[in-house]
């Protein structure tokens, strides 16, 4: 067999390294938006609206009515690492936001055309920026770089044209048009249960149809009606479930060793035996993140195999609070999949009291044909 030459090693260029890092974090339209309404809920925004073009590939704009971002930051906006919501190593373990690593909007210019017009309250006028590669970017051909005055409402306008132009691999792995689109509602659909008092809107552009609107104030059950339907709210049940833990502990000790026992709680609403879906429907938050885990999912489920045939799902939405120091969230931003402290004992009070839940339930159905 011939030899194999040793090939040289050299140094990727700047450019080509930040657009895979990139296509890491952002995988499709519907990854990029989860970004985006994240930073919109950050920003304290009661009112998101996103409008989206062929599945969000050729345009997702999300609108805001939040804080919107100071002039000043914008030079920086799109740089990677760049954040309001992170200082110290240490404040990854009190984070109570979404974002903490700046590298959202980031990724986002590099694989993408992004412009921005943002307001603050004190601001007179909006300011429109556009990013390419991590920096401003002339807004049209032929202009400087700068921030350019315009007129806009508070909060902030997020707009992503022409994804992944840059990287065909990643457009080519893309499905329909309409298949993205379904994954875009599907994010909102999610966020917008987790958030009924904050009022979502998605569109088509160019459509006069809402595809997807919630009202400012609502309660989960409304949102769960409202958004997947109504034969699921009927049937729906709620539980609260908390733990105190022993929070107490002193700072000065090695984090490392602290082990002492966290507080959590869990709001968790699940339908009864009588909703019996082909396929379950979980919805997953834990400290107002949407996570995937499929360990919870599976002790879920299996409360519900002694309760419904076989080969019927429930509909679940488990919201979890823990103490940010129990949960690792610098874990790479792809990694959906959340680990966490105490895991299998908070899951097992947790699928404690849905199985009661419904056991309880059962027997009143059982009950009611009695009389
Ligand atoms: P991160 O959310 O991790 O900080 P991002 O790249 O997502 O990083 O955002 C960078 C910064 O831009 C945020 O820290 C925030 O200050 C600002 N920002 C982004 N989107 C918005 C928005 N919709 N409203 C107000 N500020 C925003
Ligand atoms: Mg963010």
């Amino acid at each position: 067999s011939p030899e194999l030459e040793p090939q040289p090693i050299h140094r990727l260029q700047e450019a080509v390294i930040n657009r895979i890092a990139a296509g890491e974090i952002i995988h499709r339209p519907a990854s990029a938006l989860k970004e985006l309404i994240e930073n919109s809920l950050d920003a304290g925004s009661t009112s998101i609206r996103v409008t989206v073009k062929e599945g969000g590939m050729k345009l997702l704009q999300i609108q805001d009515n939040g804080s919107g971002i100071r002039k000043a930051d914008l030079p920086i906006l799109a740089e990677r690492f760049t954040t309001s919501k992170l200082s110290t190593f240490s404040d990854l373990t009190r984070l109570t936001t979404y974002g903490f690593r700046g590298e959202a909007l980031a990724s986002i210019s590099h694989v993408a055309h992004l412009s921005i017009i943002t307001k603050t309250k004190k601001d007179a006028c909006a300011w429109k920026a556009a990013y390419s590669d991590g920096s401003l970017a002339p807004i049209k051909a032929g202009q400087t770089v700068d921030p350019k005055p315009c007129a806009g409402n508070d909060g902030t306008t997020i707009t992503i044209e022409d994804l992944f132009y840059n990287t065909p691999t990643r457009l080519s792995a893309l499905r329909s048009s309409s298949e993205e689109y379904s994954r875009i509602l599907d994010v909102m659909t999610r966020y917008a249960v987790h958030n009924p008092k904050i009022a979502f809107v998605c569109k088509k552009a160019g459509s006069p149809s809402l595809d997807l609107s919630t009202p400012s104030s609502s309660d989960v059950p409304q949102a769960i009606r409202l958004l997947y339907s109504h034969s699921i709210a009927k049937e729906l049940l709620h539980e609260s479930i908390s733990s105190t833990g022993n929070s107490q502990r002193d700072d000065d000790e090695n984090d490392d060793i602290d082990d002492t026992p966290k507080s959590w709680s869990a709001d968790v609403h699940f339908t009864n035996a009588n909703y019996q879906a082909k396929k379950m429907v979980f919805l997953l938050f834990i400290n107002h993140r949407l996570v995937e885990s499929s360990r919870i999912k599976r002790s879920i489920e299996s409360v519900y195999s002694g309760v419904l045939p076989k080969g019927a799902s429930p509909f679940v939405y488990l919201s979890l609070e823990i103490d940010p120091r129990s949960v690792d969230v610098n874990v790479h931003p792809t990694k959906r999949e959340v680990h966490f402290l105490d895991e299998e004992a908070i899951m097992e009070k947790i699928a404690d009291a849905i199985q009661k839940t419904l056991a309880g339930q059962s027997q009143s159905r059982i009950f009611e044909y009695q009389v």
